[in-house]
């Protein structure tokens, strides 16, 4: 088995390559920054016994997605689409509107390219062999997120469309393309919108109380890809601790 996971080497993304190690998985890991955590993670994937293949691009250029997929080391069963950001928080009125256009190429334009990359290589009507495509949303998209972020919560309700919409296309292709939408997970992505108590306020809008751990996102999306969620489809599942 080999799987690509995008934003794959820190945060929820970095939980789920480990985890798919664990369960056998070889990885490709594409990232953006040069900061040395590919390579540290890298190290852990490959002392789980599984090769771990790095790339380093913008995935928002869609000649970049093509490079991407064409320096895979052989054909893709899973793909996880995971990279994303937020960017500052602050209502819209106040937002700068190249902000708001980076946020939605990086979480819905690519998104939608290495959705449609990853349709061309799985496919049976492309000459794959079938596979599952996992979209990392948000639960913004059903909250809209006021004050914060709502550019982001409409280019994440962009990612649940896809993962609905392109289901209904590649379900007879052999393609699964299921969606996970984290509430307040754990990672650095909040300290970087400029807003690290959040977590910590959080909890009162949460059932459980806390904020999530990004492995526990991982597990959610190594279900999501194992054969038991083999009738699972066109759906996106909330992880989010009630919230
Ligand atoms: P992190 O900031 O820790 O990780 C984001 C990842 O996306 C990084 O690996 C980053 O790569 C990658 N990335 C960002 N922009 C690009 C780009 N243009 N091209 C390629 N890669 C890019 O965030 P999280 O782990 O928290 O977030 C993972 C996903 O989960 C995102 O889609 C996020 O929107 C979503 N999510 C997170 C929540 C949370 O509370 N943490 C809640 C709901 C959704 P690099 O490190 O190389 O820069």
């Amino acid at each position: 088995m080999l799987t690509l996971v995008t934003g794959g080497t820190r945060g929820i993304g970095a939980a789920v390559a480990l985890r798919l190690a664990e369960e056998g998985h070889d990885l490709v890991l594409a990232h953006r920054a040069d900061d040395g955590a590919a390579a540290a993670l890298r190290t852990r994937v490959e002392a789980r016994g599984h090769a771990c293949h790095l790339w380093r691009g913008d995935l928002t250029d869609p000649g970049a997605v093509e490079a991407l997929f064409a320096a895979l080391p052989g054909v893709p069963t899973g793909v996880v689409s995971n990279a994303g950001l937020t960017g500052p928080v602050g209502p819209l009125a106040e937002v700068d509107p190249d902000v708001v256009r980076r946020v939605v190429d990086v979480n819905l334009t690519a998104a939608i390219l290495v959705a449609r990359a990853a349709v061309r290589t799985m496919s049976t009507a492309y000459g794959g062999s079938g596979g599952v495509l996992v979209t990392i949303g948000s639960g913004a998209a059903t909250l809209g997120s006021p004050g914060d972020y709502v550019h982001y919560a409409a280019a994440k309700a962009g990612v649940d469309a896809l993962t609905l919409g392109l289901a209904q296309e590649v379900g007879p292709q052999g393609v699964r393309v299921v969606g996970v939408a984290p509430g307040a997970i754990r990672t650095r992505i909040h300290a970087d919108a400029g807003d690290p108590g959040r977590l910590d306020r959080i909890g009162d809008a949460v059932a459980l109380g806390r904020a999530g751990e990004p492995e526990e996102v991982a597990a959610a999306v190594a279900w999501l890809m194992s054969d038991d969620a083999g009738y699972v489809t066109g759906t996106t599942l909330r992880v989010a601790g009630g919230r």
